[in-house]
């Protein structure tokens, strides 16, 4: 090795040792008599120092490093005269004896420090030069220790990791395929995995009993904060289980890591119905840092010639707890928050219940006192509470309510990144209407099997069947989702149908699943977890891009190797594929 320690680990108990260092300028501070250089390398910093006892050759060579120079330095360790308690290497520093330039280096386009002064899209350009960072490196280290806590409490359990095929044909998870043209077969394509969900099924039929992957998934999607147009998944599926068991063994995988690399114990995850939750929350994922739950209010505001009520589906109110001072101009920007076309709320009504016991409502005109005490009563409200309302279409205004929550709750500092709430959702719909397409998805994918007691409503009431299908959340956030799958070729076939396919086109794209449920398939089901996001809920962090080394932008470009980008027409031509663009 080039070196005898790292830059990170030399402490007073090195005293008097000569160590050879390699690393990266950090800074160089020239003092006239002496010369400081702290240089980096992924374990730390360590500070060299050079003076009047070095001769002048080496001197001068010192003073002709720039920032980010690949050094190779030997010295003596000894005692520094200011110490930085802060900082492992702090008490020491180097005498250098030699300096020897492994490389030089261009000066970097923006400060490589924790606190840097380059911009997201310079910081994206040279990635490998933000990857130099703390912050950055730090994130892909948990990542790295995530990774290793999840294998080995996956082989504890006897779970085997097995990798599937990355050039497959589509399987659905409702977002659009990546799709790869085949040169040997002209014409035709693979599509990209947007899960590995047949083949780990097919892992089943072929008695693996328990199969795990940490594995990259690709979808078309467009782009927000919290997505990336590859990610990755911890992908598990097991035989012979119930859901039951599956909850308890990836709550107790959560758990695990949460444990050993955040120091933290969970308290045994709570569990909610899917209808619960959309009642209460407005969401399939509620935050459960704080309460806020919402209550429903057509009993006590309906009936009393307010239109706005009277015309609604549904009035439903929250508490923001010590809220009641707050303005008017300050109730006005949140009604205007509100009414942007991302939430789309009509209006907001609000009463405030003052300090001194009184309730004055926005509203005062069609409500009593009574009204507004009955309220406060329904609320929990108490002097010195906010009561905010929103009525309308009941899947609308719950929507938008969850999101006057999750701003209250931003608001109020109730949600803070250190406190976690896990959560699970169960007996989600299998179905789901689409308004755009006039016809119902599956919710979770199509190979979720229906509550056996309600198979019999598919026809009848095919949006009332509930899946064994359950969802991890985390701090409003999903992590993970999953079912207890269709074993069965003939209830294959019918759930097929009710998503509109015929029987030509499932068999033409899910026949090979449908085939192997005929020779033996045990029961079977499974999860998957978002590995980028659940990363960085432990990290801290709101996106997933800097849990990821080399991620996309909201493009879904990489700006460093600069793709998506045209290929030669001699690629072209051997795909037998032509462009046609519009201009
Ligand atoms: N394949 C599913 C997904 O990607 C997870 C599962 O059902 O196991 O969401």
């Amino acid at each position: 090795m080039l070196r005898t320690h790292t830059c990170g680990e030399l402490t007073l108990s090195n005293l008097g040792e000569t160590v050879t260092l390699c690393g990266w300028v950090q800074k160089s501070r020239d003092l006239g008599a002496t010369t400081f250089i702290d240089v980096r390398d992924r374990y730390g910093l360590t500070q060299l120092v050079l003076n009047t006892d070095n001769d002048a050759t080496l001197r001068e060579k010192a003073k002709g490093l720039g920032r980010e120079f690949v050094l190779k330095v030997t010295g003596k360790v000894i005692e520094r005269t200011s110490k930085n308690a802060k900082m492992v290497t702090g008490d020491i520093e180097i005498a250098v004896t030699d300096i020897e330039i492994l490389n030089s280096s261009k000066t970097p386009p923006f400060i490589i420090e924790d606190e840097t002064d380059g911009g997201e899209e310079l910081r994206a350009k040279y990635r490998y030069l933000d990857l130099r960072r703390n912050p950055i490196r730090n994130n892909l280290m948990l990542r790295h220790k995530m990774a290793q806590e999840v294998r080995k409490y996956l082989d504890g359990l006897d779970f085997i990791e097995v990798e599937t095929p990355v050039l497959i044909k589509s399987t659905p998870e409702g977002a659009r395929d990546f799709v790869v043209p085949s040169r040997m077969n002209p014409g035709e394509f693979y599509a990209l995995p947007q899960s590995p969900q047949t083949f780990k099924q097919l892992l089943m039929v072929s008695g693996f009993d328990r199969y795990f992957q940490i594995v990259k998934c690709f979808r078309d999607e467009d782009l927000r904060a919290d997505r990336q147009p590859e990610f990755t998944q911890i992908d598990c599926e097991l035989s012979f289980i119930t859901q039951e068991d599956i909850l308890n063994i990836f709550e107790g995988l959560t758990r695990h890591l949460f444990k050993t690399v955040k120091g933290i114990d969970l308290i045994k995850f709570p569990r909610m119905q899917y209808a619960d939750a959309m009642r209460l929350y407005g969401s399939d994922k509620p935050d459960l840092r704080f309460g806020m739950e919402f209550v429903e209010l057509n009993g006590i505001m309906k009936g009393k010639n307010f239109s706005v009520f009277d015309n609604a589906e549904l009035v439903i109110g929250i508490n923001a707890k010590g809220c009641a001072e707050y303005t008017r101009k300050q109730l006005d920007e949140l009604t205007e928050w509100l009414k942007r076309p991302q939430i789309g709320a009509t209006g907001l009504i609000y009463c405030r219940y003052g300090a001194d016991g009184t309730l004055k409502s926005s509203v005062d005109k069609f409500y009593g006192e009574d009204d507004l005490t009955n309220l406060a009563a329904a609320l929990s409200a108490e002097p010195g509470d906010l009561i905010l309302i929103l009525a309308g279409q009941s899947q609308k205004v719950r929507k938008q309510m969850n999101e006057l929550r999750l701003e209250m709750g931003t608001r109020l500092g109730l949600r803070n990144k250190n406190d976690f709430a896990p959560l699970w959702v169960l007996d989600f719909p299998l179905l789901e209407w689409d308004e755009e397409t006039e016809r119902y998805h599956a919710m979770h994918h199509p190979f979720t099997s229906p509550k056996p007691e309600d198979i019999a409503m598919l026809d009848t009431e095919p949006g009332e069947v509930r899946a064994n299908a359950y969802d991890l959340v985390i701090n409003g956030t999903e992590i993970g989702g999953g079912s207890i799958r269709i074993h069965d070729r003939t209830l294959q076939a019918l759930m097929f149908k009710h998503l509109g396919f015929t029987p030509e086109e499932a068999q033409k794209q899910f026949g090979f699943l449908m085939d192997a449920f005929e020779y033996g398939a045990p029961p079977h089901g499974g999860i998957a977890f978002g590995f980028d996001r659940l990363c960085s809920i432990f990290a801290g962090l709101d996106s997933i891009r800097d849990v990821i080394a080399f991620p996309k932008n909201n493009s879904g470009r990489d700006v460093m190797i600069d793709t998506p980008a045209t290929i030669s027409d001699a690629q072209l031509n051997e795909l037998k594929i032509k462009t046609t663009l519009p201009l």
